[in-house]
């Protein structure tokens, strides 16, 4: 079967009723026989028919072996730490890492003796450096968030593998229908299911997927004992997501990369990030591991001030000022006084986030529009 038929008829029909669409199975618990004797669900905790064929169906999409259902993307990042980091441990990440990912691991657990070290991940040898005795994670993400910069999975799997230490690639921003880092070499994947997977910018989900039987034991565990879970309802609505993913992933491409070129001509941008474009620093390495370039744009302006930036996110029509990303609807975003506010600009900067930068997601609108409301919004600058 090919991708798309894969995935569609991953979805089981209810094998009770018949039912095409999965049911929501909206308890917390299941009659037992006897005690101990019951039909593989005891207490929806520990586990839910509906949050099961979600955990499967990402099991499946990420070509893994188990997958696990969660309440956020935070909490699917925060039971892969549990699972496999104890005090003393250490952690190296990404340094262009999600902000909710930096906050946690930079004031919740050094509370708890794990340290982090944040490093370059697009330079495999600055990364292979960083690693210490004390590591046992590598946690990237790619492409990453707002300056889409792409690391090289496959050559990271391999220094990880060298040096004996996890891997784990946040996989929110490529999708698995376009990126699958299982098969490039990494031990664990998560994502935050808010955004494209879900799809539609109506809930909250977080999954994380492993391919070894050791590793899922430990997460599982982790599941049910910090009891991180996502609702029946919310599953429901992933697997609803998912069923569309697909097509979703393909436009969402097409549009941006026709936005990406209509900002890369235009006298009042200063530069484009988009892996789609040649132009884009890693472009090679994003064609060897990425299927689809992403709906996730990036841009500064001439002159590259917040005064401007905030001129064309609020004179767009059709995206939206709003934090959050992967939904059908446009939206747009402004790092500096937004979701990166709280670093301090000389390091902000630093890191590329620029004061006029803009993040956008780029929707399921028709291209035509969206161009002519971004060519409207800069003629305001
Ligand atoms: C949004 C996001 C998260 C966090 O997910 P939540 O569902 O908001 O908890 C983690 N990683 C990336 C790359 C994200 O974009």
């Amino acid at each position: 079967m090919k991708d798309q038929t894969r995935v569609i008829h991953s979805i089981p029909s209810d094998p009770l009723t018949g039912a095409i669409s999965v049911p929501i199975y909206q308890t917390s618990t299941y009659v037992q026989q006897a005690p101990g004797v019951h039909k593989g669900f005891d207490y929806s905790r520990t586990n839910n028919p509906t949050r099961q064929v979600l955990e499967n169906l990402i099991a499946v999409l990420e070509g893994g072996s188990h997958g696990f259902a969660f309440a956020s993307g935070l909490a699917a990042i925060d039971a892969v730490i549990k699972s496999t980091l104890k005090a003393g441990d250490e952690i190296v990440a990404i340094d262009d890492i999600y902000g909710g990912a930096f906050r946690l691991f930079s004031q919740v657990y050094t509370g708890f003796g794990i340290n982090v070290r944040y490093v370059d991940t697009q330079n495999p040898d600055l990364l292979e450096a960083a690693v210490s005795p004390a590591t046992k994670i590598i946690w990237i993400e790619s492409p990453t968030n707002p300056t889409l910069k792409i690391s090289d999975i496959r050559a990271i799997s391999a220094i990880a593998r060298r040096k004996g230490v996890l891997l784990c690639v946040d996989n929110t921003f490529a999708t698995p229908v376009s990126q699958n880092p299982l098969a490039l070499g990494a031990d664990i994947v998560v994502h935050s299911a808010t955004k494209y997977l879900g799809g539609h910018s109506d809930l909250i989900a977080g999954l994380v997927v492993v391919d070894s039987a050791a590793l899922a034991e430990k997460v599982k565990f982790i599941q049910n004992a910090s009891g991180g879970i996502l609702a029946p309802f919310d599953s429901w609505l992933v697997i609803r997501g998912i069923e569309t993913l697909g097509l979703r992933i393909k436009q969402h491409s097409e549009n941006a990369m026709a936005v990406a070129g209509f900002l890369a001509s235009h006298p009042k941008v200063n530069k484009v990030f988009y892996p789609g474009l040649s132009t884009h620093a890693n472009h090679s390495v994003a064609v060897t591991q990425q299927r689809y370039s992403g709906g996730m744009v990036s841009f500064t302006l001439k002159p590259d001030t917040i005064a401007a930036a905030n001129t064309v996110v609020t004179s767009a029509r059709l995206f939206k000022l709003a934090e959050s990303l992967g939904g059908v609807k446009s939206l747009s975003c402004h790092p500096a006084t937004m979701t990166h506010k709280s670093i301090p600009a000389a390091m902000r900067i630093e890191s590329g986030i620029t004061d006029s930068l803009i993040r956008l997601s780029v929707g399921l609108e028709d291209q035509e529009d969206l161009i002519a409301d971004l060519e409207l919004a800069l003629s305001q600058v």
